[in-house]
């Protein structure tokens, strides 16, 4: 079958033909009806090989929809031809954490060596993957493969960041998105429907800034060195009681930490490096900073239920699974309005 495989250190991703997989003891193979493409892996093929914490190659894609193509021996729940989204921060399944369907902060995937689809575990970029468990699949029955395979995680990821903030998020409270890409675009549809705060986003393109008004946001702000200056305006001074940075680079977290109202939730999403301190006086007082990451099983149930709503609509860009190297360049180059979805048998 065909597969996008990151294969060599500071390559691009390649496409290459390996061999078709098959489902050992209670695993699953799903037909992979579409993947979708994430700034995280361009993160990871930015790393160093010491930075690497799995080996090459890799097949790439931590999004995934699929049918049930067969089930390995004694792996039940599920019938030929069904379609399913991936959860897919796999974990143990049994530790205090998994047990409540928080795999994402699983307790023994490090020691055990868990690793997730496409971030260590060959990944859904490809004709057909390997699910190790049925817990890791969601039905999604009538749902559009290709504009619901993006909520697991451009959906689950804000949604889980949203969640642990719903008691900030009063009417009439503010809630800060930076960065309006694949999570970002979601975040403040999410926002819209599970809240009634006004929502600022910020973006540095003229285009994702459109596309956040496009999905709800009621300003849209340049991401710029006069950016806290105007969002401060803009809430009378007080600042926002949530800000979600979907970049988390060190001028974001900046920006952040300065549009913070006191007793505000700070929330770094995004991977690029930025840091901000915490200590008493440096930012607003009681203002929490965390840095959360993907959503548990359940939420993500609960995210395929507001699209089951019709209250997300993810604006995606489809690609062929050759076009798949395309598809990160122009992320790269912030070239992508939404998300690019991966069609491997389109
Ligand atoms: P994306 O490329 O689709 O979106 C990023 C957006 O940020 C783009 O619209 C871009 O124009 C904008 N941007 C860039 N620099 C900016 C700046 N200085 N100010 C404001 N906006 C700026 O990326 P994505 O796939 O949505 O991922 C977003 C981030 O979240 C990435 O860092 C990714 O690695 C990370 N991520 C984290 C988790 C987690 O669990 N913590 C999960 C998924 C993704
Ligand atoms: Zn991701
Ligand atoms: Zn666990």
């Amino acid at each position: 079958m065909k597969a996008v495989q990151y294969r060599t250190v500071g390559a691009a991703p390649e496409v290459v033909t390996v061999p078709d997989p098959e489902p050992g003891p209670g695993q699953i193979l799903l037909k992979v009806t579409a993947a979708g493409v994430c700034h995280s892996d361009i993160a990871v093929m930015s790393w160093t090989a010491d930075e690497l914490p799995f080996p090459l190659p890799l097949t790439l894609g931590h999004e995934g929809v699929g049918t049930i193509a067969a089930l390995g021996e004694g792996a039940e729940g599920f019938s030929a031809g069904d379609p399913v989204a991936v959860y897919g921060p796999w974990g143990c399944g049994t530790c205090v954490n998994c047990a409540q369907g928080k795999e994402n902060y699983c307790l023994r995937a490090k020691e055990l060596g868990i690793v997730p689809p496409g971030l260590g575990a060959p990944g859904a970029m490809a004709e057909y993957m390997i699910v190790d468990n049925p817990r890791h699949l969601v039905p999604i029955g009538d749902l559009d493969p290709v504009k619901t395979v993006p909520l697991t995680d451009a959906g689950l990821t804000p949604y889980h960041a949203i969640k642990r903030s719903m008691a900030k998020l009063v009417p009439g409270a503010t809630a800060v998105v930076i960065g309006a890409g694949g999570l970002g675009h979601v975040a403040i549809q999410l926002l819209r429907a599970m809240t009634a705060v006004r929502v600022i986003a910020l973006d540095v393109s003229d285009e994702k800034l459109a596309l956040a008004r496009t999905v709800g946001a009621h300003e849209a702000v340049l991401s710029d060195q006069h950016a806290a200056a105007k969002v401060l305006e803009l809430t009378g001074g007080a600042g926002a009681q949530v800000v979600l940075d979907f970049v988390g680079a060190p001028p974001t977290v900046k920006t952040a930490g300065a549009v913070a109202q006191v007793d505000g939730d700070v929330t770094i999403v995004g991977i690029g490096g930025g840091m901000l301190p915490v200590g008493f006086g440096v930012l607003p007082y009681g203002t929490t900073v965390t840095a959360p990451y993907w959503g548990s099983r359940r939420e993500l149930a609960e995210v395929l239920d507001l699209a089951h709503a019709g209250a997300v609509d993810v604006h995606v860009e489809t690609y062929s699974i050759d076009e798949a190297p395309l598809a990160y360049e122009r992320l790269h180059a912030g070239r992508i309005n939404g998300r690019a979805v991966i069609l491997p048998n389109g």
